[in-house]
């Protein structure tokens, strides 16, 4: 068996998967918020607990926000940032006393989609996790693309491609740049693009219910975010060509994208036809920690337990 760990700023959760990708043990606890040392305790704690229930030693996968340097080995862009500069995978190994993988959480949230999820039996699947920001990860046959840099996937910075002039330089990012794709297509990005035009403080759920009743200003705030999401997805189906590519987070959950992004997607793809599939996830939120279990299932020489 299988266990995965998702380390998120607010709690952390271990979720014990059998074989077969059936869950067996799910339970969270809080993060303890600025300690490094009692995260990494919390964390022994639903090992223990997983392996009580499993009756042995597990592989043991961890989704965290973040990557980790290749460089230095340390933790880096970690939005819980007592994390940013620790050896967490030094010490976690250490701690639990066994080999363990680290994934950034989209990259587990893709390898959950493409081993039995909404992308399984795709050999190129791109998942895409846009709520508050648009977090990517790459899986080819199976297995996490990490990267040279372990920024694999991470096209959220990246210029929203083919801009209209008015969408020029587009909104400040935290990032130092301007335009960037998440300004555009997260969650955030959106409500504030909405608010700058109308002045209203209005999430996208209530949009999507308007334009239902045929709001006019709703219908192209959403025609326009369509049309990005189309022009920042033929950027990645130029590049890596994906079977199937699965949206995750807040956005996932407006359901006319599905149809309207590939309508839209086929002008700015340097192909005659597009195969490519827009899908919704199978596992939603759970896709992070499920992620996480199937890294250990990867693991060479470690099997479960
Ligand atoms: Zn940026």
């Amino acid at each position: 068996m299988h266990i995965g760990i998702d380390l998120g700023g607010t709690k952390i959760e271990v979720l014990l998967l059998d074989a077969h990708g059936t869950e067996q043990f799910r339970q969270r606890l809080p993060t303890p918020q600025g300690q490094y040392a009692a995260t990494l305790h919390t964390i022994k704690t639903l090992v223990d607990a997983a392996e009580r229930v499993a009756g042995g030693q597990c592989s043991v996968g961890v989704g965290m926000p973040g990557a980790i340097s290749p460089a230095t080995g340390l933790m880096k862009n970690a939005n819980s940032v007592v994390l940013n500069g620790k050896p967490l995978h030094a010490d976690l190994s250490h701690l639990l006393q066994r080999a363990i993988r680290m994934e950034n959480d989209a990259n587990c949230f893709a390898l959950s989609e493409a081993t039995d999820g909404a992308a399984a039996g795709a050999s190129v699947v791109f998942g895409v996790i846009i709520g508050t920001g648009t977090g990517a990860g790459i899986v080819v046959n199976g297995q996490v693309l990490g990267g040279a840099n372990a920024i694999g996937g991470e096209w959220g910075h990246n210029p929203l491609p083919w801009p209209e002039m008015h969408e020029l330089p587009g909104a400040a990012c935290y990032c130092g740049k301007h335009g960037c794709i998440e300004t555009w297509l997260s969650g955030t990005g959106f409500a504030a693009h909405y608010r700058l035009l109308h002045g209203e403080s209005v999430t996208a759920a209530p949009l999507v219910e308007r334009a239902t009743h045929g709001d006019e200003r709703a219908e192209t705030a959403l025609q326009a975010y369509e049309e990005r999401m189309a022009k920042s997805l033929a950027h990645v189906i130029n590049i890596l060509d994906p079977n199937v590519i699965v949206l995750g987070g807040g956005m996932s959950n407006i359901t006319r994208l599905y149809q309207n992004v590939p309508a839209r997607w086929g002008k700015y793809v340097f192909s005659d036809y597009v195969t490519t599939r827009l899908l919704p996830p199978r596992y939603g939120d759970s896709s992070g920690v499920r992620g996480a279990a199937w890294l250990g299932a990867n693991h060479p020489g470690k099997n479960g337990c």
